[in-house]
This record gives structure tokens, sequence and C-alpha cells, in this order.
């Protein structure tokens, strides 16, 4: 199943590293970044990028079910 990805930008501080990490996926957008599609293969990267986040603004779904960032 395809996954979906959102950004919160009233958490998102700006730092880049998801667009750097999957730039086919996020791109920083001023001062925010943003989810350049919807609906995208499962990708590694993607959770690794939630996982990363410093503000813990990205949220990846499977369906409904929440599956990034991981618990650590
Ligand atoms: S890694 Fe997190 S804080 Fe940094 S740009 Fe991406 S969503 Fe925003």
């Amino acid at each position: 199943m395809a996954w979906n990805v959102r950004v919160d930008p009233t958490l998102c501080q700006a730092s880049g590293m998801c667009a750097g990490a999957v730039p086919e996926v996020f791109v920083l957008d001023g001062a925010y970044s943003r989810v350049l599609v919807d609906g995208i293969e499962p990708d590694e990267r993607v959770l690794d990028a939630a996982d990363i986040c410093p503000a813990q603004a990205i949220t990846v779904y499977d369906g409904e079910t929440v599956i990034g960032p991981r618990p650590d």
C-alpha cells in the first residue's frame, strides 16, 4: 500500500534535513518543509527522515496507521 507523508508546518523548524535526505519527497519552501507527492512507494529513507526530524513534524501513514516516526 502507498504511504502518505505529512509535515506539520506549525512544528517544522525549517532545518532542511528531510529535504536533504529525500529531495523527491520533501522540499524546503520558505519557513517550512512541505511534501511534494501524495502517496509514495514505501521508502525506508522517509521513515528515517521522520525519525531524525528535530521537531517531530513529519508523520508517515500506511493507510490509516501511523508508522513513523518510529518509537525509540
Ligand atoms: S526535518 Fe523536520 S524540522 Fe527539518 S525541515 Fe524537515 S520537517 Fe522541518
